[in-house]
């Protein structure tokens, strides 16, 4: 009777990239205009930022992440930069799509557990770039070089990961091209 009516799986969408890229700003539009998304809201021992939405994470201290962590509760986590970040285990009863904004590590591990999900790299113009938007949204200079290294350490594991690259030079451009590639996808997998 329960599945008289079925709805094809939920999809996932790995969305990584560098810090000041545009992800997160990518992501937010995405979930505005697409009512079947929704934006994993990831947990974080990282204190919170001055451009940080109010909810862009669960903030937590390392005591109650790493209770947490040794539940199972997290799909991924990772040590980035000296925090912990992960993404709690979905509801299974969502019922729409996920989009998780996680690093390439995360991403890793997403694939060994869904394949089939789709996997996103978006990145900036260049390092010049990059390191100027860094700036301006707080990090320090030594906190954005370390960054911009890391961003160099992660377009080559996505290469390997078989990530498809995005360039953001152009927001609304990568916008439509992103929810463009979201719905082949929910098509192949329909
Ligand atoms: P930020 O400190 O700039 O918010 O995030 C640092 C990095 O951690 C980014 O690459 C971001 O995508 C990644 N990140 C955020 N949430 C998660 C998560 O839940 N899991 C993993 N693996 N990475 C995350």
């Amino acid at each position: 009777m329960g599945d008289a009516i079925r709805h094809r799986s939920a999809v996932v969408i790995v969305l990584s990239g560098p810090g000041g890229a545009g992800k997160g700003t990518i992501a937010r539009a995405l979930v505005k205009r697409d009512e079947g998304l929704v934006l994993s809201r990831s947990w974080t021992t990282r204190p919170r930022r001055v451009d940080d939405d109010a909810d862009a994470y669960s903030f937590v201290d390392s005591a109650a992440f790493e209770a947490r962590r040794s539940d199972g509760g997290f799909v991924e986590w990772n040590e980035f930069l000296g925090f912990m970040y992960g993404t709690p285990t979905p509801d299974p009863d969502e019922g729409r799509d996920l989009l998780l904004e996680i690093d390439v590590a995360g991403g890793r591990q997403v694939r060994d557990r869904l394949p089939g999900a789709l996997f996103l790299f978006v990145d900036a113009p260049d390092d010049v770039e990059l390191r100027s938007r860094l700036l301006g949204r707080g990090d320090d200079a030594e906190r954005a070089d370390a960054r911009v290294a890391e961003a160099a350490r992660e377009r080559l594991e996505a290469d390997d990961l078989g990530y498809r690259r995005v360039l953001n030079d152009d927001l609304e451009a990568t916008v439509d091209l992103v929810a463009g590639l979201i719905r082949d996808h929910r098509a192949s997998n329909g």
